[in-house]
Protein backbone atom coordinates (compact mmCIF):
# COMPACT_ATOMS: atom_id res chain seq x y z
CA UNK A 1 0.00 0.00 0.00
CA UNK A 2 1.36 3.25 -1.00
CA UNK A 3 1.94 5.58 1.79
CA UNK A 4 0.02 9.16 2.21
CA UNK A 5 1.66 11.88 2.29
CA UNK A 6 2.37 13.69 5.63
CA UNK A 7 0.50 16.94 5.96
CA UNK A 8 -0.76 19.68 8.95
CA UNK A 9 -4.46 20.86 7.88
CA UNK A 10 -5.65 24.75 9.02
CA UNK A 11 -9.30 24.68 8.83
CA UNK A 12 -10.35 28.45 8.26
CA UNK A 13 -13.81 28.99 9.87
CA UNK A 14 -13.95 32.78 10.87
CA UNK A 15 -10.81 33.74 10.71
CA UNK A 16 -10.48 34.49 6.70
CA UNK A 17 -7.56 36.60 6.37
CA UNK A 18 -3.64 35.61 6.05
CA UNK A 19 -2.44 37.58 8.93
CA UNK A 20 -2.25 37.97 12.66
CA UNK A 21 -3.49 34.31 12.27
CA UNK A 22 -1.39 31.72 14.96
CA UNK A 23 -2.97 28.22 13.14
CA UNK A 24 -1.13 29.86 9.85
CA UNK A 25 2.04 31.06 12.51
CA UNK A 26 2.31 27.29 13.44
CA UNK A 27 2.60 26.25 9.83
CA UNK A 28 5.75 28.04 9.33
CA UNK A 29 7.99 26.34 12.29
CA UNK A 30 6.74 22.89 10.43
CA UNK A 31 9.01 20.48 8.24
CA UNK A 32 5.39 18.94 6.99
CA UNK A 33 3.81 20.24 4.09
CA UNK A 34 0.55 22.11 4.73
CA UNK A 35 -3.03 22.14 3.73
CA UNK A 36 -5.73 25.05 4.00
CA UNK A 37 -9.38 23.97 3.82
CA UNK A 38 -12.49 25.78 4.28
CA UNK A 39 -15.90 23.59 4.75
CA UNK A 40 -19.15 25.53 3.41
CA UNK A 41 -21.15 22.91 5.72
CA UNK A 42 -24.63 22.74 4.54
CA UNK A 43 -25.73 22.27 7.87
CA UNK A 44 -24.63 25.47 8.11
CA UNK A 45 -26.25 26.74 4.91
CA UNK A 46 -29.56 26.08 5.58
CA UNK A 47 -29.84 26.62 9.34
CA UNK A 48 -32.53 29.26 10.56
CA UNK A 49 -30.23 32.07 11.41
CA UNK A 50 -28.66 31.57 7.68
CA UNK A 51 -28.14 33.65 4.71
CA UNK A 52 -26.34 33.63 1.12
CA UNK A 53 -25.72 37.17 1.87
CA UNK A 54 -23.23 35.78 4.95
CA UNK A 55 -22.10 32.81 2.65
CA UNK A 56 -21.19 35.23 0.01
CA UNK A 57 -19.46 37.33 1.88
CA UNK A 58 -17.42 34.33 2.74
CA UNK A 59 -16.60 33.21 -0.84
CA UNK A 60 -15.71 36.81 -1.28
CA UNK A 61 -13.12 36.30 1.39
CA UNK A 62 -11.98 32.98 0.29
CA UNK A 63 -11.08 34.81 -3.43
CA UNK A 64 -9.10 37.05 -1.52
CA UNK A 65 -7.67 34.59 0.41
CA UNK A 66 -6.55 32.52 -2.63
CA UNK A 67 -5.15 35.99 -4.69
CA UNK A 68 -2.60 36.60 -2.27
CA UNK A 69 -1.63 32.52 -1.95
CA UNK A 70 -0.85 32.31 -5.60
CA UNK A 71 2.16 34.51 -5.10
CA UNK A 72 3.22 32.03 -2.97
CA UNK A 73 2.22 29.27 -5.17
CA UNK A 74 -0.17 28.25 -2.70
CA UNK A 75 -3.96 27.56 -2.81
CA UNK A 76 -6.65 26.75 -0.23
CA UNK A 77 -9.26 24.11 -0.47
CA UNK A 78 -12.71 24.65 -0.27
CA UNK A 79 -15.44 22.32 0.09
CA UNK A 80 -19.23 21.78 0.33
CA UNK A 81 -19.93 19.04 2.44
CA UNK A 82 -20.53 17.99 5.85
CA UNK A 83 -17.98 18.25 7.73
CA UNK A 84 -17.63 14.93 8.50
CA UNK A 85 -17.90 14.07 5.25
CA UNK A 86 -14.87 16.04 4.23
CA UNK A 87 -12.62 15.21 7.25
CA UNK A 88 -13.05 11.34 6.35
CA UNK A 89 -12.26 12.28 2.60
CA UNK A 90 -8.93 14.21 4.15
CA UNK A 91 -7.97 11.21 6.18
CA UNK A 92 -8.22 8.83 3.05
CA UNK A 93 -5.75 10.46 1.35
CA UNK A 94 -3.43 12.23 4.46
CA UNK A 95 -1.61 11.25 6.66
CA UNK A 96 -2.72 14.15 8.65
CA UNK A 97 -0.23 14.88 11.45
CA UNK A 98 -2.13 17.84 13.13
CA UNK A 99 -5.11 20.21 12.75
CA UNK A 100 -4.48 23.98 13.55
CA UNK A 101 -7.79 26.08 13.91
CA UNK A 102 -9.27 28.95 16.05
CA UNK A 103 -11.83 28.67 18.61
CA UNK A 104 -15.44 29.28 17.41
CA UNK A 105 -17.79 30.91 19.40
CA UNK A 106 -20.92 29.62 16.78
CA UNK A 107 -24.21 28.51 16.84
CA UNK A 108 -25.65 24.74 18.30
CA UNK A 109 -24.71 23.40 14.83
CA UNK A 110 -21.24 24.33 14.63
CA UNK A 111 -20.88 23.43 18.31
CA UNK A 112 -21.73 19.66 17.93
CA UNK A 113 -19.91 19.94 14.35
CA UNK A 114 -16.67 20.72 16.23
CA UNK A 115 -17.47 17.79 18.82
CA UNK A 116 -17.89 15.38 15.98
CA UNK A 117 -14.82 15.97 14.39
CA UNK A 118 -13.00 16.57 17.53
CA UNK A 119 -14.25 12.65 18.04
CA UNK A 120 -13.11 11.82 15.04
CA UNK A 121 -9.65 12.98 14.95
CA UNK A 122 -9.60 11.96 18.44
CA UNK A 123 -10.32 8.23 17.22
CA UNK A 124 -7.32 8.86 14.63
CA UNK A 125 -4.85 9.84 16.86
CA UNK A 126 -4.18 13.26 15.56
CA UNK A 127 -3.77 16.27 17.57
CA UNK A 128 -6.38 19.46 16.61
CA UNK A 129 -4.79 22.44 18.48
CA UNK A 130 -7.45 25.32 18.44
CA UNK A 131 -6.74 29.04 19.46
CA UNK A 132 -7.95 31.17 21.20
CA UNK A 133 -10.14 33.56 19.23
CA UNK A 134 -9.39 37.56 19.94
CA UNK A 135 -9.97 38.14 23.79
CA UNK A 136 -12.46 35.40 24.50
CA UNK A 137 -11.76 32.98 26.83
CA UNK A 138 -12.90 29.46 26.84
CA UNK A 139 -13.56 27.55 29.72
CA UNK A 140 -14.11 30.85 31.77
CA UNK A 141 -15.95 30.64 35.87
CA UNK A 142 -16.04 34.17 35.98
CA UNK A 143 -14.78 37.71 34.92
CA UNK A 144 -12.87 38.79 37.38
CA UNK A 145 -9.58 38.99 35.62
CA UNK A 146 -11.06 39.27 32.11
CA UNK A 147 -10.48 42.88 31.51
CA UNK A 148 -6.62 42.17 32.26
CA UNK A 149 -6.51 39.23 29.93
CA UNK A 150 -8.43 40.88 27.30
CA UNK A 151 -5.75 44.28 27.40
CA UNK A 152 -2.76 42.01 27.54
CA UNK A 153 -3.69 39.92 24.17
CA UNK A 154 -4.93 42.71 22.18
CA UNK A 155 -0.90 44.10 23.20
CA UNK A 156 0.66 41.46 22.43
CA UNK A 157 2.79 41.02 18.87
CA UNK A 158 0.76 40.58 16.13
CA UNK A 159 1.14 37.33 14.95
CA UNK A 160 3.16 37.80 11.64
CA UNK A 161 2.85 34.79 9.41
CA UNK A 162 5.20 34.92 6.50
CA UNK A 163 3.70 33.20 3.61
CA UNK A 164 6.83 32.65 1.87
CA UNK A 165 7.60 30.16 4.83
CA UNK A 166 4.63 27.91 4.58
CA UNK A 167 5.12 24.35 2.41
CA UNK A 168 2.49 23.62 0.70
CA UNK A 169 1.00 20.45 -0.04
CA UNK A 170 0.80 19.73 -4.32
CA UNK A 171 -1.27 16.69 -3.86
CA UNK A 172 -4.39 17.26 -5.80
CA UNK A 173 -7.44 17.37 -3.19
CA UNK A 174 -10.18 14.54 -4.09
CA UNK A 175 -12.94 16.53 -4.97
CA UNK A 176 -15.16 13.82 -6.25
CA UNK A 177 -17.06 14.49 -3.57
CA UNK A 178 -17.90 18.18 -3.89
CA UNK A 179 -21.00 19.73 -4.69
CA UNK A 180 -21.69 22.36 -6.26
CA UNK A 181 -22.66 25.65 -4.00
CA UNK A 182 -25.82 27.58 -4.58
CA UNK A 183 -25.41 30.51 -7.45
CA UNK A 184 -26.84 33.01 -4.72
CA UNK A 185 -23.30 32.61 -3.77
CA UNK A 186 -21.72 33.93 -6.31
CA UNK A 187 -24.05 37.03 -7.59
CA UNK A 188 -22.61 40.68 -7.73
CA UNK A 189 -24.24 42.44 -5.31
CA UNK A 190 -22.91 45.95 -4.76
CA UNK A 191 -25.31 46.96 -2.07
CA UNK A 192 -23.47 44.81 0.08
CA UNK A 193 -20.11 45.27 1.72
CA UNK A 194 -17.24 42.94 -0.47
CA UNK A 195 -15.85 40.88 1.87
CA UNK A 196 -12.27 40.03 1.81
CA UNK A 197 -9.26 40.89 3.98
CA UNK A 198 -8.21 44.02 1.35
CA UNK A 199 -11.33 45.56 1.73
CA UNK A 200 -10.99 45.21 5.49
CA UNK A 201 -8.17 47.21 5.56
CA UNK A 202 -9.39 49.42 3.34
CA UNK A 203 -12.41 50.37 5.81
CA UNK A 204 -10.18 50.89 9.17
CA UNK A 205 -7.67 52.83 7.06
CA UNK A 206 -10.95 55.44 6.07
CA UNK A 207 -12.08 55.40 9.40
CA UNK A 208 -9.08 55.28 10.83
CA UNK A 209 -7.76 58.60 8.97
CA UNK A 210 -10.81 60.17 8.39
CA UNK A 211 -14.46 58.95 8.92
CA UNK A 212 -13.58 58.58 12.68
CA UNK A 213 -14.52 62.69 13.16
CA UNK A 214 -17.92 62.31 12.63
CA UNK A 215 -18.35 58.79 14.62
CA UNK A 216 -19.60 59.87 18.19
CA UNK A 217 -21.79 62.24 16.69
CA UNK A 218 -23.67 60.29 14.40
CA UNK A 219 -23.01 57.30 15.63
CA UNK A 220 -27.37 56.60 16.07
CA UNK A 221 -28.07 58.34 12.54
CA UNK A 222 -29.68 55.95 10.26
CA UNK A 223 -27.81 57.81 7.48
CA UNK A 224 -25.53 59.39 8.72
CA UNK A 225 -23.50 56.20 10.32
CA UNK A 226 -23.51 54.22 7.26
CA UNK A 227 -20.35 56.43 6.66
CA UNK A 228 -19.10 58.02 10.15
CA UNK A 229 -19.38 54.20 11.60
CA UNK A 230 -16.33 52.08 11.33
CA UNK A 231 -18.50 49.58 9.37
CA UNK A 232 -16.10 46.95 10.10
CA UNK A 233 -18.60 44.27 11.66
CA UNK A 234 -18.26 41.97 8.70
CA UNK A 235 -14.58 42.11 8.98
CA UNK A 236 -14.56 41.17 12.19
CA UNK A 237 -17.24 38.43 12.21
CA UNK A 238 -15.76 37.05 9.36
CA UNK A 239 -12.39 37.56 10.84
CA UNK A 240 -10.87 39.43 7.72
CA UNK A 241 -9.29 41.61 10.47
CA UNK A 242 -8.28 40.54 13.95
CA UNK A 243 -9.39 42.08 16.69
CA UNK A 244 -5.92 42.83 17.68
CA UNK A 245 -4.91 44.29 14.12
CA UNK A 246 -7.78 46.42 14.88
CA UNK A 247 -6.67 47.56 18.51
CA UNK A 248 -3.15 47.81 17.65
CA UNK A 249 -4.14 50.42 14.85
CA UNK A 250 -6.22 52.58 16.60
CA UNK A 251 -4.06 52.75 19.54
CA UNK A 252 -0.88 54.34 16.76
CA UNK A 253 -3.89 56.47 15.12
CA UNK A 254 -4.67 57.89 18.81
CA UNK A 255 -1.27 58.49 19.42
CA UNK A 256 -1.03 60.63 16.22
CA UNK A 257 -4.25 62.62 15.99
CA UNK A 258 -5.53 65.49 17.75
CA UNK A 259 -9.45 64.30 17.73
CA UNK A 260 -9.36 61.34 20.02
CA UNK A 261 -13.22 61.28 21.03
CA UNK A 262 -13.97 59.01 17.98
CA UNK A 263 -11.50 56.87 18.55
CA UNK A 264 -12.05 56.32 22.05
CA UNK A 265 -15.56 55.28 22.03
CA UNK A 266 -14.57 53.21 19.50
CA UNK A 267 -12.24 51.46 21.62
CA UNK A 268 -14.68 50.61 24.29
CA UNK A 269 -17.21 48.69 21.43
CA UNK A 270 -13.86 46.77 20.29
CA UNK A 271 -14.09 45.67 24.09
CA UNK A 272 -17.67 45.04 24.01
CA UNK A 273 -17.03 43.11 20.74
CA UNK A 274 -15.44 40.25 22.78
CA UNK A 275 -17.27 40.94 26.40
CA UNK A 276 -20.65 39.72 24.57
CA UNK A 277 -18.97 37.12 22.64
CA UNK A 278 -17.67 36.16 26.19
CA UNK A 279 -21.02 35.76 27.27
CA UNK A 280 -22.40 33.29 24.89
CA UNK A 281 -19.27 31.25 25.13
CA UNK A 282 -19.97 30.80 28.33
CA UNK A 283 -23.78 30.07 28.54
CA UNK A 284 -24.32 29.06 24.98
CA UNK A 285 -27.89 27.82 25.98
CA UNK A 286 -29.14 31.29 25.53
CA UNK A 287 -29.84 31.13 21.72
CA UNK A 288 -32.66 29.12 23.00
CA UNK A 289 -33.28 30.32 26.40
CA UNK A 290 -34.34 32.81 27.88
CA UNK A 291 -30.63 34.38 29.97
CA UNK A 292 -32.85 34.91 32.93
CA UNK A 293 -34.79 31.39 33.12
CA UNK A 294 -37.35 33.24 35.54
CA UNK A 295 -38.68 34.97 32.23
CA UNK A 296 -40.03 32.07 31.30
CA UNK A 297 -43.30 32.84 32.97
CA UNK A 298 -43.99 35.65 30.74
CA UNK A 299 -46.25 34.22 27.79
CA UNK A 300 -46.27 36.55 24.41
CA UNK A 301 -49.02 34.38 21.99
CA UNK A 302 -47.28 34.10 18.22
CA UNK A 303 -48.59 36.54 16.08
CA UNK A 304 -47.72 35.63 12.43
CA UNK A 305 -49.64 38.55 10.73
CA UNK A 306 -47.26 40.87 13.38
CA UNK A 307 -44.32 38.86 12.50
CA UNK A 308 -45.35 39.12 8.51
CA UNK A 309 -45.57 43.07 8.64
CA UNK A 310 -42.35 43.25 10.68
CA UNK A 311 -40.40 41.24 8.13
CA UNK A 312 -41.57 42.62 5.14
CA UNK A 313 -41.46 46.64 6.53
CA UNK A 314 -45.30 46.67 6.38
CA UNK A 315 -45.94 47.90 10.24
CA UNK A 316 -47.01 51.05 9.36
CA UNK A 317 -44.20 52.65 12.03
CA UNK A 318 -42.15 54.42 9.00
CA UNK A 319 -38.62 54.26 10.91
CA UNK A 320 -39.44 50.81 11.36
CA UNK A 321 -40.27 49.95 8.12
CA UNK A 322 -37.60 51.86 6.36
CA UNK A 323 -34.73 50.15 8.75
CA UNK A 324 -36.13 46.93 7.88
CA UNK A 325 -36.44 47.58 4.04
CA UNK A 326 -32.81 48.78 3.98
CA UNK A 327 -31.37 45.82 5.90
CA UNK A 328 -33.27 43.35 3.56
CA UNK A 329 -31.34 45.43 0.38
CA UNK A 330 -27.85 46.45 2.41
CA UNK A 331 -27.26 43.94 5.17
CA UNK A 332 -26.95 46.88 7.79
CA UNK A 333 -28.54 49.48 10.28
CA UNK A 334 -26.64 51.18 13.71
CA UNK A 335 -26.56 50.06 16.91
CA UNK A 336 -29.58 52.06 17.89
CA UNK A 337 -31.54 51.22 15.09
CA UNK A 338 -31.24 47.42 15.82
CA UNK A 339 -31.95 47.91 19.90
CA UNK A 340 -35.03 49.85 18.40
CA UNK A 341 -36.53 46.94 15.77
CA UNK A 342 -36.03 44.52 18.82
CA UNK A 343 -38.02 46.77 21.55
CA UNK A 344 -41.34 47.38 18.72
CA UNK A 345 -41.25 43.58 18.06
CA UNK A 346 -40.47 42.33 21.55
CA UNK A 347 -42.83 44.83 23.29
CA UNK A 348 -44.93 47.19 20.95
CA UNK A 349 -45.90 43.60 19.21
CA UNK A 350 -45.26 41.77 22.09
CA UNK A 351 -43.44 39.29 20.29
CA UNK A 352 -40.93 36.55 21.25
CA UNK A 353 -37.47 37.28 21.07
CA UNK A 354 -37.00 33.31 19.71
CA UNK A 355 -38.62 34.57 16.65
CA UNK A 356 -35.91 37.13 15.29
CA UNK A 357 -33.90 34.58 13.51
CA UNK A 358 -34.97 36.86 10.49
CA UNK A 359 -32.88 39.77 11.95
CA UNK A 360 -29.98 37.31 12.11
CA UNK A 361 -30.15 36.73 8.42
CA UNK A 362 -30.58 40.36 7.47
CA UNK A 363 -27.55 41.45 9.36
CA UNK A 364 -24.28 41.21 6.95
CA UNK A 365 -21.93 40.49 10.12
CA UNK A 366 -24.03 38.37 12.07
CA UNK A 367 -22.15 37.19 15.01
CA UNK A 368 -24.28 34.72 17.40
CA UNK A 369 -21.53 35.49 19.99
CA UNK A 370 -22.74 39.30 19.83
CA UNK A 371 -26.43 38.70 18.63
CA UNK A 372 -28.14 36.48 20.87
CA UNK A 373 -26.82 38.26 24.67
CA UNK A 374 -27.72 41.52 22.69
CA UNK A 375 -31.18 40.33 21.28
CA UNK A 376 -31.68 39.16 25.11
CA UNK A 377 -30.66 42.36 26.66
CA UNK A 378 -33.08 44.38 24.06
CA UNK A 379 -35.68 42.17 24.92
CA UNK A 380 -35.08 42.64 29.00
CA UNK A 381 -34.97 38.76 28.98
CA UNK A 382 -31.80 39.24 30.95
CA UNK A 383 -33.06 40.76 34.19
CA UNK A 384 -29.90 42.42 34.92
CA UNK A 385 -29.93 45.44 32.39
CA UNK A 386 -31.45 48.88 32.06
CA UNK A 387 -34.88 48.15 30.74
CA UNK A 388 -35.26 50.54 27.30
CA UNK A 389 -38.41 50.65 25.53
CA UNK A 390 -37.79 52.43 22.31
CA UNK A 391 -40.19 55.19 21.15
CA UNK A 392 -40.03 55.03 17.49
CA UNK A 393 -41.32 57.77 16.65
CA UNK A 394 -39.46 59.64 19.50
CA UNK A 395 -36.15 58.37 18.23
CA UNK A 396 -37.10 59.30 14.18
CA UNK A 397 -37.81 62.74 14.98
CA UNK A 398 -34.34 62.55 16.91
CA UNK A 399 -32.17 60.81 14.35
CA UNK A 400 -33.80 61.55 11.33
CA UNK A 401 -35.08 64.58 11.35
CA UNK A 402 -35.10 65.62 7.46
CA UNK A 403 -36.86 62.84 7.22
CA UNK A 404 -34.19 61.67 4.44
CA UNK A 405 -34.07 58.08 5.26
CA UNK A 406 -37.37 57.38 5.61
CA UNK A 407 -38.27 58.91 2.29
CA UNK A 408 -35.12 56.88 0.77
CA UNK A 409 -36.45 53.47 1.82
CA UNK A 410 -40.50 54.53 1.60
CA UNK A 411 -41.40 56.04 -1.77
CA UNK A 412 -44.84 55.63 -0.94
CA UNK A 413 -44.25 58.67 1.76
CA UNK A 414 -41.94 60.48 -0.82
CA UNK A 415 -44.48 63.80 -0.72
CA UNK A 416 -45.61 63.85 2.86
CA UNK A 417 -43.79 66.41 4.50
CA UNK A 418 -42.34 67.08 7.70
CA UNK A 419 -43.62 66.08 10.73
CA UNK A 420 -46.17 64.15 9.59
CA UNK A 421 -43.83 62.13 7.48
CA UNK A 422 -43.31 59.92 10.62
CA UNK A 423 -46.61 59.53 11.74
CA UNK A 424 -48.35 59.14 9.01
CA UNK A 425 -51.60 57.92 10.09
CA UNK A 426 -52.05 61.67 11.68
CA UNK A 427 -53.28 62.47 8.02
CA UNK A 428 -56.29 64.03 7.15
CA UNK A 429 -57.97 62.48 3.96
CA UNK A 430 -57.73 65.92 2.50
CA UNK A 431 -53.85 65.76 3.31
CA UNK A 432 -53.71 62.04 2.03
CA UNK A 433 -54.68 63.25 -1.35
CA UNK A 434 -52.59 66.04 -1.28
CA UNK A 435 -49.47 64.19 -0.61
CA UNK A 436 -50.41 61.44 -2.89
CA UNK A 437 -50.62 58.80 0.25
CA UNK A 438 -54.03 56.63 0.56
CA UNK A 439 -53.62 55.28 4.02
CA UNK A 440 -54.37 51.73 4.17
CA UNK A 441 -53.82 51.56 0.15
CA UNK A 442 -50.57 53.25 -0.76
CA UNK A 443 -48.83 52.70 3.28
CA UNK A 444 -50.50 50.54 5.78
CA UNK A 445 -52.17 51.89 8.90
CA UNK A 446 -49.93 51.43 12.11
CA UNK A 447 -50.41 47.88 12.83
CA UNK A 448 -50.36 48.58 16.65
CA UNK A 449 -50.81 51.73 18.92
CA UNK A 450 -47.34 52.85 20.00
CA UNK A 451 -48.32 55.06 23.08
CA UNK A 452 -51.00 51.85 24.45
CA UNK A 453 -48.52 48.71 23.30
CA UNK A 454 -45.74 50.90 25.30
CA UNK A 455 -47.64 50.90 28.40
CA UNK A 456 -48.55 47.52 28.30
CA UNK A 457 -44.99 46.46 28.49
CA UNK A 458 -43.57 49.01 30.57
CA UNK A 459 -45.84 48.28 33.45
CA UNK A 460 -45.26 44.38 32.92
CA UNK A 461 -41.64 44.41 32.25
CA UNK A 462 -41.00 46.49 35.38
CA UNK A 463 -43.26 45.11 37.67
CA UNK A 464 -41.44 41.47 36.63
CA UNK A 465 -38.08 43.18 37.44
CA UNK A 466 -39.31 42.59 41.02
CA UNK A 467 -39.93 39.38 40.89
CA UNK A 468 -38.06 37.09 43.26
CA UNK A 469 -37.60 33.98 40.44
CA UNK A 470 -35.74 37.17 38.55
CA UNK A 471 -33.70 38.25 41.48
CA UNK A 472 -32.37 35.26 41.71
CA UNK A 473 -31.23 34.23 38.67
CA UNK A 474 -30.37 38.56 38.07
CA UNK A 475 -27.89 37.82 41.01
CA UNK A 476 -26.33 34.25 39.39
CA UNK A 477 -26.29 35.92 35.86
CA UNK A 478 -23.81 38.87 37.64
CA UNK A 479 -21.97 36.17 38.97
CA UNK A 480 -20.94 34.93 35.92
CA UNK A 481 -20.94 38.04 33.30
CA UNK A 482 -19.85 40.85 35.45
CA UNK A 483 -16.57 41.32 37.38
CA UNK A 484 -17.35 41.14 41.13
CA UNK A 485 -16.47 44.27 42.54
CA UNK A 486 -14.61 44.46 45.68
CA UNK A 487 -16.11 45.36 48.93
CA UNK A 488 -15.47 48.82 49.66
CA UNK A 489 -14.10 49.00 52.97
CA UNK A 490 -15.90 50.35 55.99
CA UNK A 491 -13.72 53.35 57.69
CA UNK A 492 -13.62 52.84 61.41
CA UNK A 493 -16.40 54.69 63.47
CA UNK A 494 -15.15 57.35 65.57
CA UNK A 495 -14.95 56.34 69.03
C1 LIG B 1 -30.15 43.19 18.49
C2 LIG B 1 -28.73 43.45 18.11
C3 LIG B 1 -28.04 42.50 17.40
C4 LIG B 1 -26.70 42.73 17.06
N1 LIG B 1 -26.06 41.76 16.33
C5 LIG B 1 -24.77 41.94 15.99
C6 LIG B 1 -24.08 40.96 15.24
O1 LIG B 1 -24.63 39.90 14.90
N2 LIG B 1 -22.78 41.20 14.90
C7 LIG B 1 -22.14 42.35 15.27
O2 LIG B 1 -20.96 42.52 14.94
N3 LIG B 1 -22.78 43.28 16.00
C8 LIG B 1 -24.07 43.13 16.36
N4 LIG B 1 -24.71 44.10 17.09
C9 LIG B 1 -23.93 45.22 17.65
C10 LIG B 1 -23.84 46.50 16.80
O3 LIG B 1 -25.10 46.92 16.40
C11 LIG B 1 -22.93 46.32 15.58
O4 LIG B 1 -21.69 45.75 15.97
C12 LIG B 1 -22.59 47.65 14.92
O5 LIG B 1 -23.77 48.32 14.57
C13 LIG B 1 -21.74 47.39 13.68
O6 LIG B 1 -21.44 48.57 13.01
P1 LIG B 1 -19.95 49.15 12.97
O7 LIG B 1 -18.98 48.09 12.61
O8 LIG B 1 -19.97 50.34 12.10
O9 LIG B 1 -19.76 49.53 14.49
P2 LIG B 1 -18.78 50.55 15.22
O10 LIG B 1 -19.63 51.44 16.05
O11 LIG B 1 -17.83 51.15 14.31
O12 LIG B 1 -18.03 49.59 16.28
C14 LIG B 1 -16.83 48.88 15.99
C15 LIG B 1 -16.98 47.43 16.31
O13 LIG B 1 -17.27 47.24 17.68
C16 LIG B 1 -18.19 46.17 17.85
N5 LIG B 1 -19.43 46.69 18.42
C17 LIG B 1 -19.99 47.89 18.21
N6 LIG B 1 -21.11 48.03 18.93
C18 LIG B 1 -21.24 46.89 19.62
C19 LIG B 1 -22.21 46.43 20.56
N7 LIG B 1 -23.23 47.18 20.95
N8 LIG B 1 -22.06 45.19 21.07
C20 LIG B 1 -21.02 44.41 20.71
N9 LIG B 1 -20.08 44.79 19.82
C21 LIG B 1 -20.19 46.02 19.29
C22 LIG B 1 -18.42 45.59 16.47
O14 LIG B 1 -17.52 44.55 16.25
C23 LIG B 1 -18.11 46.76 15.57
O15 LIG B 1 -17.72 46.37 14.29
C24 LIG B 1 -26.06 43.92 17.45
C25 LIG B 1 -26.78 44.87 18.16
C26 LIG B 1 -28.09 44.64 18.49
C27 LIG B 1 -28.85 45.69 19.24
Amino acid sequence: MATLPKVNVVWLKRDLRLNDHAPLAELTKSENPSILIYIFDPQLLNAPDSDFRHWRFVWQSLQDIKQQLIKVNGDIHIFHDDSKTVFNQLLAQFDIQNVFSYQETGNAISFERDKLIKQLLQFNQISWKEFQCNGVIRGLSNRNNWDKEWQTFMTAPIDNVDLKNIVFDKTPVNLDYQKSLPEEIFANKSEFQPGGETYAWRYLSTFLNQRNQTYSAHISKPLLSRKSCSRLSPYLAYGNLSMRQVYQMTIMQLGRTGYKRGLINFISRLHWHCHFIQKFESECRIEFENFNRAYDQIVKPRNASFINAFENGTTGIPIIDANIRCLIKTGYTNFRMRAMLVSFFCFNLWQDWRELHFLARQFLDYEPGIHYPQLQMQAGTTGVNTLRIYNPIKNALEHDPEGLFVKQWIPELADVPLPMLHTPWQLSETEQTLFNCKLGIDYPLPIVDIEESQKFATQLMWGFKKNKDAKEEGERILKTHVKSRPMKKKSPKKK
